[in-house]
């Protein structure tokens, strides 16, 4: 039937993930919406955390990308880079951290593995702490910090890690607790950790667990973190590489919403930031940065071609205040799936932040996980022509709704109803 799963099963690892029993080619997109190989048009509400922060095929960067190729891509980092020069400007000067440096690869995995490698080499450690569930890519290192077993296939990581309660707030051992006191819990479990462990060189975490199911503490959890970890000299790495760039709304850099925590000593992204050009990096402050004691270089990581892909997306974002756009239609989109939540027993929340949210689902009339019915809304949203993701912990069993984030309101309206149809169906 399809000709070309076949192809993909034959010569493509077994471990790759794909969604749906009957995988899907995307062939071209415009805007928020996506079309396959049979020219069915899809509503993208996932597209959005993955490649395309702004709008599919967004003429800007097309215009940036192929005046580019006609142009010049050459070594990212043995001649004087104009593009790149400027979107490091851009992107220190948005990242609050004071004295950044920045430095581009070309993906999470790789940014993570950046900020890694600096924060183990600065601080002469091999401990880090990650947080339970957590995500942060799927080189030799990033899985060696993900707690999300199902996404962390070795064990022989070269990190000595320590997992740490935090990232979910609605289940686990602390979840009977009000804010405060999950928070008191975390900080208490945070400090017993450190007081039997040799100094760890950083916490790496995602302000909003992405693969996790967009989990996220209480706000002011990393502040709380922060003090402790400052005590001890433990660096803070937050992995922005899905809650970067105004997703949630509210804020433009995730970690903000930790308000008292101040900018993190690394923050690390990617994804939508090169609207499909791939970028990644790493942001710190000078002393943290140059730390390294021999050369390096990049021979992809910065290229003209993403540098420019990336300028002409991140002043479409500033320009265009779509921070403002996921506050809006994402609070707006949020209120109608909890109207939805409220009438359908099976959904046990509807949480999140602007264009970043979670639908948890369960059992009805249970609090059990129910990864079945994820895999089917799936489905059921597919058939209807509205893509969106899964995630979760232990089990998948949360839907994730990202779009990108010019999603306007009759869109929201639109992939609310279609998933509202799709939850029943599933049910
Ligand atoms: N960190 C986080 C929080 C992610 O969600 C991901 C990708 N899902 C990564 C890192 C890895 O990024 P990439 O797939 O570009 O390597």
């Amino acid at each position: 039937m399809n000709d070309l799963y076949d192809r993909h099963r034959a010569v493509l690892p077994d471990w790759l993930s794909l969604y749906y029993e009957d995988p899907l080619e995307i062939t071209h997109g415009e805007g928020r919406y996506v079309w396959d190989a049979a020219g069915r048009r899809y509503l993208d509400f996932f597209g959005g955390i993955l490649t395309t922060m702004t709008a599919h095929a967004l003429p800007e960067v097309t215009k940036a990308v192929s005046e580019q190729a006609a142009r010049i891509v050459h070594s990212s980092t043995l001649y004087l880079n104009r593009p790149m020069v400027e979107l490091a400007e851009r992107i220190a000067q948005l990242s609050g951290i004071p004295d950044a440096r920045v430095f581009f690869t070309t993906s999470g995995t790789e940014a993570n593995d950046t900020a890694l490698l600096l924060a183990t080499t600065h601080r002469r450690s091999n401990t880090v702490l990650a947080m339970r569930n957590s995500y942060h890519g799927r080189s030799f290192s990033a899985i060696g910090v993900t707690g999300n077993r199902s996404w962390s296939p070795s064990s022989l990581s070269p990190l000595q890690t320590l997992y740490v309660h935090g990232g979910v707030r609605t289940r686990g051992p602390f979840a009977h607790l009000d804010d405060a006191g999950f928070v008191a819990a975390c900080v208490e479990d945070l400090r017993d950790l450190l007081g039997h462990t040799r100094p760890p060189a950083a916490l790496i975490a995602e302000p909003i667990q992405g693969v996790g199911g967009f989990t996220s503490p209480p706000d002011g959890l990393y502040a709380a973190f922060r003090e402790v970890l400052a005590a001890h000299g433990v660096l803070w790495i937050a992995d922005e590489v899905q809650t970067g760039w105004g997703r949630t709304g509210d804020h433009f850099w995730g970690w903000q919403a930790h308000g008292r925590s101040g900018p993190p000593d690394l923050v690390t992204f990617a994804k939508g930031i090169g609207n499909g050009m791939s970028i990644g990096g790493v942001i710190a402050r000078a002393e943290i940065m140059n730390c390294l004691d021999a050369h390096s270089i990049s021979t992809f990581g910065g290229t003209q071609i993403t540098m420019a892909a990336g300028l002409a997306n991140l002043n479409h974002l500033l320009d265009q205040d779509l921070q403002g756009n996921a506050r809006r239609v994402g609070g707006l989109l949020i209120e109608r799936l909890r109207a939805v939540a409220a009438r359908l027993p099976g959904v046990r929340e509807v949480r999140g932040r602007g264009l970043m949210i979670g639908v948890e689902l369960v059992r009805p009339g249970t609090d059990e996980a129910d990864p079945r019915a994820a895999a089917a809304v799936l489905e059921a949203a597919r058939e209807r022509g509205l893509l969106i993701g899964k995630g979760g912990g232990h089990a998948t069993s949360a839907l994730r709704v990202a779009p990108p984030l010019s999603l306007t309101v009759a869109e929201a309206e639109e992939g609310a109803a279609l998933l509202e149809d799709a939850l029943r169906a599933a049910y």
